[in-house]
């Protein structure tokens, strides 16, 4: 067996210690004679591992207690249009800052419920900065603030929120959830599909400040309300079970290495590898602006499509897949999430050093 580097960005590599004990758990979990996927979700055995997710994923993102965290299905693209049927219940009015596909894709659902308004994009350069915003750009009336915290196409990230006043500020963290500390309270709702660093798809977390559940519009469809997911400890419906336990396993990982201030020094150390390789060659350049650089996907071109297609071919080869770039970017993009080893990251750049001797 020879496993590849895997750059995708989603579903994307899980740690191999994770997957391990998961092939280990297969058959038998425990002493329960049966797989995890085999569980009935109401048994005291399953519960049991749904709980200890929970207080792990409490303890690692240092939850307030004001906060409930919810297991839900449909990942991010649901809660697109769970978070205005639920918050923009007030004035009727979101600020929404367009950052990428994900934050525009976003913003058009609210748009379907109330008065969405576009603050700020980036549009104007291929999303490849974060554009800057002040207090006084957002509406003290709005419900809410929505932001793509990482930007999983472009390769952007913010390193500093924006400054919303009172406003409930809500972002979609899908693309960097655990790869550095957040201050949680600092949010009315951070949501993230599981499969870019958590656990496979079918997974998607919500985490909601407790004043801001039970507003729902009536239109609200009875699974699309956070209400009926909170009152019932997610368990409403089956949850995707195997997925929260997968996420359990990332969870303990997590503690292993250390938390989180442990994992952003791992994740930043990868990174830096990868960006001082190309702030130096001569052949690839990375496409986003340094300062709003992300530590999870690294997007990055010759300037030649034929080169492009030419390295991306080769690199598969060599064991490095999924490194082509999204197609509305075109290049290349390495996404370095959590569980991509250091080593993964420099026998990358030791290819591309390779690459760039035989075709500059
Ligand atoms: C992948 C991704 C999504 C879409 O997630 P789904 O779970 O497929 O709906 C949304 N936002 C961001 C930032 C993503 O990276």
């Amino acid at each position: 067996m020879a496993r590849v580097y895997n750059f995708s960005a989603g579903p994307s590599m899980l740690p191999e210690e994770v997957l391990k004990t998961a092939a280990a758990e297969m058959l038998e979990y425990g002493e329960t004679g049966q797989s995890v996927m085999e569980m009935s979700h109401r048994s005291k055995e399953y519960q049991a591992i749904f709980d200890q997710t929970e207080a792990d994923l409490r303890e690692i993102m240092n939850i307030p207690d004001n906060y409930e965290v919810l297991f839900l299905q449909g990942g991010a693209s649901t809660q697109f249009a769970m978070v205005p049927l639920n918050l923009m219940t007030g004035s009727g009015k979101a600020d929404y800052i367009i950052t990428g596909q994900w934050a525009n894709k976003a913003y058009k659902e609210a748009a379907r419920y109330g008065k969405a308004r576009a603050v700020a994009s980036s549009a104007d350069k291929t999303y490849s900065y974060i554009p800057k915003t002040k207090r006084e750009d957002f509406d003290p009336e709005a419900d809410y603030v929505h932001i793509c915290m990482n930007n999983t196409i472009y390769g952007t990230k913010y390193h500093e929120l924006p400054d919303t006043g009172d406003v409930p500020l809500v972002a979609d963290i899908s693309s960097c959830i655990l790869s550095e500390p957040i201050d949680v309270s600092r949010f009315g709702v951070l949501y993230a599909g599981a499969q870019k660093n958590v656990a496979p798809a079918g997974v998607t977390i919500v985490i909601i400040r407790k004043d801001l559940i039970g507003k729902a519009m009536d239109i609200t469809p009875t699974m699309l309300n956070y209400a009926t997911h909170s009152e019932n400890g997610s368990m409403f419906n089956t949850p995707p079970c195997y997925a929260i336990y997968i996420a359990g396993l990332t969870f303990k990982w997590i503690k292993k290495m250390g938390g989180l201030e442990e994992m952003k020094k791992y994740n930043e150390n990868k990174a830096k590898i990868l960006y001082d390789f190309l702030d130096s060659s001569r052949l690839f350049k990375g496409t986003v602006v340094p300062e709003d650089r992300s530590l999870m996907n690294v997007p990055f071109v010759t300037g030649s499509d034929e080169l492009d297609a030419k390295f991306v071919s080769e690199a598969k080869k060599a064991g490095f897949v999924n490194i082509k770039g999204h197609r509305s970017v075109g290049g290349m993009r390495a996404s370095i999430y959590n569980a991509m080893p250091t080593e993964g990251v420099q026998k990358l750049v030791e290819f591309m050093k390779k690459f760039e001797e035989e075709n500059a």
